[in-house]
């Protein structure tokens, strides 16, 4: 028997939307020459209009950044510095709804996530760091550790609070000030995040965001006046910064996409195994550049796993983000819907075999049912490239090496899940899978402290964690990658 649920909607009205949001420069928001509009993709109602920063307004963003890096904040001991982060995190934790509730209507996103997952890890993102403004010296890069000046950080779509928190967190706490450009489809926790750094009474020019489309990345990213750069996005656009970078001799580090294997052994629990393959693919729609989307089952128990998954799939309830009972919520953008139709329909005309979740979509708004497509050959696209949507690819394996083969065949690294009793079988997996991140028995766990970030066409850099600091100290980087041998 099924049990019915009743809605159980979170109220909008914590939330207090203003019709236009300026460009964050200086610690004031100031006007721009052009405006776009966000919407909630689950609704397409528009949300607000937003400020395309155009050339003058990154110079303008660049010099504010550059005036408070020189006269203040570079120049405060850490422990002073220390007390905005603190104060960053409690006011983020004091309103956790309030984000929550933003971003889960500008992103889509199911509110059970926003609440639970973004906006703690957001706020335990700056406390982590606040730590270790004063305590630098301690952190393995000698005495006193200098910092590099401006960074221009540019993110994506699928987790806007937490990847602005991943990138300011750090930079601020070893004495740089940021240059921050939000993805175009979820612009507006970023400028409530700007009311909260007013709130913290945040040196101005510490924290600026210029809002704006690619364009306004580019010119973020090109600009002579930044001395690091830090980019959060897909692949192509990070190969472009990288050929940049190349040139001008400017700190850079990558994170990019994924395609990451989950490899369920024949002596894992079934059950646990499939709520972590779910949570693996369908977390956050798949938008997730770590999602395990590719899953390696051993045979002898191939066909009960995968009996176990469709039946959770099913149960799986797709539609109204702000319901709490949601788990599946919109797709980002109509653009992201389109990208992810296409490679199914593609995987289909390759002869792989589709099954969807049988469910509902909603008649407004961009939604794709959970997905799985098994007889998949491994080189074809569905099962080599990132799809960023709720597509899970189904393969087998015999054997721990041909699992290890299997999952090592990609132009990524970014992650990798292993379930099994063993604890040896996980260790040895762990030591042997290229990939930066392994998780044992679980899926998609983040803590401020672990470091996260990928080999190969996954990008480079670690973010979290004492490594994360590296990153925004003029200290010599070690080659993360090049210290693990090829498998
Ligand atoms: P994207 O197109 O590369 O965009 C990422 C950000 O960069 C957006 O703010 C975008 O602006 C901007 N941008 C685009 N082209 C640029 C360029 N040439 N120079 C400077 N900025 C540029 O990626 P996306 O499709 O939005 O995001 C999904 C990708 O991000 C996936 O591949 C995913 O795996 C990856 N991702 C990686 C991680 C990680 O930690 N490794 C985390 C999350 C996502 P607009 O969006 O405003 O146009
Ligand atoms: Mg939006």
């Amino acid at each position: 028997m099924r049990f019915e649920y009743a809605p159980a909607p979170e109220s909008r009205s914590v939330v207090r939307l203003r019709d236009s949001y300026g460009l964050f420069i200086g610690g004031s928001f100031v006007s721009g020459s052009s405006v776009f509009k966000t919407i909630s993709p689950a609704t397409e109602e528009v949300l607000a209009e937003i400020t395309h920063g155009g050339a003058e307004d990154v110079d303008r963003a660049v010099a504010a950044a550059r005036h408070a890096y020189e006269r203040t904040w570079s120049v405060m001991p850490g422990k002073e510095r220390g007390k905005y982060l603190f104060r960053i995190a409690r006011l983020l934790a004091e309103r956790a709804r309030e984000f929550a509730v933003l971003e889960t209507m500008d992103n889509g996103k199911p509110i059970r996530e926003s609440r639970d997952v973004d906006v703690p890890l957001a706020s335990a993102h700056f406390f982590y760091h606040a730590g270790w403004a004063d305590k630098l010296g301690y952190a393995g890069f000698g005495p006193s550790p200098k910092p590099l000046g401006v960074a221009g950080q540019v993110i994506p779509w699928n987790f806007p609070l937490l990847m602005l928190a991943w990138k300011i967190a750090p930079a601020l706490a070893c004495g740089n000030t940021v240059v921050l450009k939000p993805a175009e489809t979820t612009p507006l926790t970023a400028m409530l995040f700007a009311e909260v750094c007013q709130q913290a009474d945040l040196p101005p020019g510490v924290v600026n965001i210029v809002t704006g489309d690619g364009d306004t990345g580019r010119l973020l990213v090109g600009h002579p006046g930044i001395d690091k750069i830090a980019f959060t996005g897909s692949t192509a656009a990070g190969k472009e910064i990288a050929r940049q970078c190349a040139v001008s001799g400017q700190r850079l580090t990558l994170e990019l996409g994924g395609k990451a294997a989950n490899i369920v052994f024949d002596d894992a629990p079934v059950d646990q195994a499939v709520e972590g393959i779910i949570n693996g693919i369908f977390f956050n729609q798949g938008h997730v550049c770590c999602a395990g989307s590719r899953l390696l089952v051993q045979e002898s128990v191939a066909d009960s796993v995968l009996d176990a998954l469709k039946r959770r799939m099913a149960s799986l309830r797709l539609g109204d983000p702000m319901d709490k009972n949601t788990d599946i919520g919109a797709i980002n953008s109509r653009g992201q819907l389109d990208k992810i139709t296409s490679a199914s329909q593609a995987g289909e005309e390759e002869g792989a075999r589709r099954w969807s979740a049988p469910c509902a979509l909603p008649e407004r708004g961009f939604w794709f049912p959970p997905t799985l497509f098994t007889d998949v050959a491994s080189s074809s696209p569905v099962a080599r490239e990132e799809i960023f949507g709720p597509v899970l690819t189904v393969s087998t394996f015999r054997t721990p090496s041909e699992a290890l083969q299997k999952a090592n065949a990609t132009q990524y690294g970014l992650s990798a899940g292993v379930w099994t009793s063993k604890g040896s079988l996980a260790l040895e997996m762990a030591s042997r899978l290229r990939a930066g991140v392994v998780w044992a028995n679980t899926f998609n766990r983040f803590d401020p402290a672990s470091p996260f970030g990928g080999y190969k066409e996954s990008g480079f850099g670690r973010e979290g964690g004492r490594h994360g600091l590296e990153a925004y100290l003029d200290v010599v980087a070690t080659d993360v990658a090049g210290t693990v041998a090829d498998v």
